[in-house]
């Protein structure tokens, strides 16, 4: 499987991308760890890293799409992978297409973890107390909040256009979330199977919803995704 785990700081898309790594028994690449170790170790890459997720800001793309590109062609990813904080910017959802369809190896589907902002608060301030993140200070937590919405949130429009995206409630007891995960990933499964490919959004109760009725698509997602799909048919 190929999957793009997308969501806002707190959402959880690392416990749960852990848990299905597992599942599937493939790489979770997560873009967070690998900058967290390279400032751990003091490379060069951590450097550059340094200054931006101290702020709560985002590396700089041509930096994290170097990086994201060599990890992916790494053998043990050949079999699929989940891609946990990759990609944030639309510029890098533009090269991992470019990247897999070359490969003839696309994404096979993107779930996006959907929480109320008062409750990712909640948990990021609990985890800066626990783990002492230095990008879990108060104020830098709010910026990558607002981060998340300028930036990354822009994806969905994008992935639901490609027909790839679910959306999946993050609140509750991680191995509820977990389910409502695979449940959202065989009901991708299944209409693929059926129609083509599909959004779906799953709620609390597990029900899988096709978008049009469980979700409401935000203003603009045409441009979006119609610069994204220009770009491929250009090549
Ligand atoms: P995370 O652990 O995924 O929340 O990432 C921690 C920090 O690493 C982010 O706040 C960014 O500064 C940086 N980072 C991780 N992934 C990316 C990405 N795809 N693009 C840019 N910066 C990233």
């Amino acid at each position: 499987m190929r999957i793009v785990l997308l969501g806002p700081p707190g959402a959880g898309k690392g416990t749960q991308a852990a848990r299905l790594a597992q599942h599937f028994d493939c790489p979770h690449v997560s873009t967070g760890d690998i900058f967290r170790s390279n400032v751990a170790e003091g490379t060069e890459l951590g450097q550059i890293a340094k200054q931006y997720m101290d702020q709560g800001d985002l590396v700089p793309d041509e930096v994290v799409i170097a990086m994201v590109m060599d990890r992916l062609s790494s053998p043990d990813c050949a079999g699929g992978f989940l891609l946990d904080g990759f990609p944030r910017t639309v510029a890098q959802a533009e090269a991992l297409d470019l990247n897999l369809v070359a490969q003839d190896t696309p994404l096979h589907s993107v779930l996006c973890f959907e929480a109320a902002d008062e409750e990712l608060y909640r948990r990021l301030a609990g985890r800066s107390a626990e783990l002492k993140r230095s990008d879990d200070g108060e104020e830098t937590i709010r910026h990558r909040l607002e981060v998340y919405a300028t930036k990354t949130r822009p994806l969905v429009d994008y992935y639901m256009h490609r027909r790839l995206l679910s959306i999946v409630d993050a609140v509750g007891h991680v191995e509820d979330v977990t389910a409502r995960i695979l449940d959202a990933l065989d009901a991708a499964r299944l209409s693929d199977r059926a129609n083509g490919n599909g959004n779906h959004a799953v709620n609390g109760d597990g029900h899988a919803n096709r978008h049009g009725r469980g979700y409401q698509p935000r203003s603009g997602a045409g441009a979006v995704a119609d610069r994204a799909a220009a770009t491929l048919r250009s090549r």
